[in-house]
């Protein structure tokens, strides 16, 4: 019989966990709490423009990453970017990698046989007679599934879970994350000085990049991203997002002494659980008893690559075990 196994999670980390199990055979169901798919790994639209308000770039260590990105630049996925960066000096551009026509566009392939169920939060995991049932938080619930991949950052894997679902509550509860503001701002001409992003500009500025010089964006007028420092986010994370707009684009003017000008349009976004402080330091959680574990890039770093490597080692000890 061939099993069917949801994955909880449509991030770089779920998305990688589910290919290695499609590829081994299996049925995927995955649930995922938003309407569109990648997590942090985000486009999202001001207006009709849009914007990577979440990852800005990624580069690749492992071979396993490494080739998963070849993979996505031959398949017109994702292109290099070789930024312009304030402080970096001439010559000394980095090469990242980008999605095209937005950063979501880098999971998108791993999805591919994939059921994703989008708009689903899930709520916790019930084990019956060695099956594992879902519930959502609509109170509604589907399964059987023979095993499940939680694929979510680590408190909101801990909510899900439980203290039931296998023994990982400690563990998980050592994770740590920062939230991050990122604001998205949109004008009718380029104000931005000659550089194409520029980092750790103050206490309050993180990152300030020219999202529209990134390939497969529009060229019209200038569209930015600026994230916040963790420590100011974590100051003013229950405030109005309009008020958080104000301010950090009044920073931004200020710390890069630009002309006084009013955005057409501008968008502040909370990430909630954005950067990792503190990860597990182990790839992944597994019970082979229970059948049930998790992934994200809280495993083993804050990166997408960390996501990506976590979610298809989880993926293959869940194959292991089920063949
Ligand atoms: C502002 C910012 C900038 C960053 N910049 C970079 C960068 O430049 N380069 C880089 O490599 N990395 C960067 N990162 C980190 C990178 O985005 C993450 O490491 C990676 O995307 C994490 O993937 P993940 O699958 O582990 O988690 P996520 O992307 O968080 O995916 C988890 C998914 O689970 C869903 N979910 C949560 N709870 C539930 C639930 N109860 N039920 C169903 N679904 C649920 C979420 O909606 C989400 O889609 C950045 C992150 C942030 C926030």
């Amino acid at each position: 019989m061939t099993h069917r196994i949801a994955v909880i999670g449509a991030g770089f980390a779920g998305l990688s966990c589910a290919r290695v199990l499609r590829r081994a055979g299996f049925y995927v169901d995955m649930f995922e709490s938003d309407r569109v798919v990648g997590g942090r790994m985000g486009t999202s639209r001001l207006g009709v423009v849009p914007f990577d308000h979440g990852a800005q770039y990624v580069t690749g260590r492992s071979d396993r990453f490494r080739a998963y990105l070849d993979e996505l630049v031959h398949s017109g996925y994702a292109a290099n970017w070789r930024p312009n960066i304030a402080g970096m000096g001439e010559g000394n551009a980095p090469n990242w990698i980008v999605g095209t026509p937005g950063m979501s566009a880098m999971v998108r392939p791993l999805a591919e046989g994939v059921q994703v169920h989008t708009n689903r939060r899930v709520h916790t995991l019930q084990r019956n007679d060695n099956a594992w049932q879902i519930w959502f938080d609509d109170q509604t619930s589907t399964g059987p599934f023979a095993a499940v991949a939680v694929a979510v950052p680590a408190p909101e894997a801990a909510l899900i879970m439980g203290r039931d679902v296998a023994d990982f509550s400690e563990r998980l509860s050592a994770v740590r994350f920062s939230p991050i503001w990122a604001l998205m701002i949109r004008l009718d001409e380029q104000v931005l000085p000659e550089y194409d992003a520029y980092s750790d500009m103050s206490q309050v500025i993180r990152w300030v990049g020219r999202n529209n010089v990134k390939l497969g964006r529009s060229s019209r007028g200038e569209h930015i991203v600026v994230h916040a420092s963790p420590g100011w986010t974590r100051e003013t994370e229950d405030a109005e997002p309009e008020m958080v707009a104000e301010e950090l684009w009044s920073e931004v003017c200020h710390v890069l002494n630009l002309p006084p000008v009013r955005p057409k349009q501008m968008s502040a976004h909370l990430w909630k659980h954005g950067l990792v402080d503190q990860p597990l330091g182990e790839t992944y959680l597994f019970s082979s008893e229970f059948m049930v574990g998790a992934a994200g890039d809280w495993c083993r770093g804050r990166l997408a690559e960390h996501a990506f490597e976590s979610g298809a080692s989880l993926g293959k000890a869940m194959v292991d075990a089920l063949t």
